[in-house]
């Protein structure tokens, strides 16, 4: 199974993107902010980041940019998710080393949408899903 690692400081928008990604077969883990995302980084890497932008502290577009400077997490797939509706934040998203841009409010099928073209999801022979 796949395992997506949610990073996202406001807890409803966790939870919300967490059971919707869960009920479409991925592993999910979260995390609030940069620090604690780090650390679930360093325990095992996941297979794509869900990334919030405006975190408290280290900002999305900070910690993204330190992933992609280490040779480990340079390449895992990074989808970042603002509610900035400002013109110029994909680019920024984007020049800060993030795969995709999603816009909040999370929308389910786009969000799915995305995983799935970051993540192609092997064929699990045997399972339901
Ligand atoms: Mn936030």
């Amino acid at each position: 199974m796949k395992e997506i690692l949610v990073v996202e400081d406001n807890p409803t928008n966790l939870k919300l993107a967490s059971v919707m990604l869960k009920a479409a077969g991925y592993a999910i883990r979260g995390a609030i902010d940069a620090e604690q995302a780090a650390a679930a980084i360093a325990d095992r890497l996941p297979d794509l980041i869900l990334m919030d932008l405006g975190l408290p502290g280290k900002d999305g577009y900070e910690f993204t940019r330190e992933l992609r400077g280490r040779a480990e997490t340079r390449s895992i797939p990074i989808l970042a998710v603002t509610s900035f509706a400002m013109k110029g934040d994909r680019l920024k998203a984007m020049d800060a080393g993030c795969t995709a841009y999603l816009t909040k409010p999370i929308n389910r099928q786009a969000l799915l949408d995305q995983v799935e073209a970051l993540l192609p999801r092997s064929v699990e022979v045997g399972s339901s899903r």
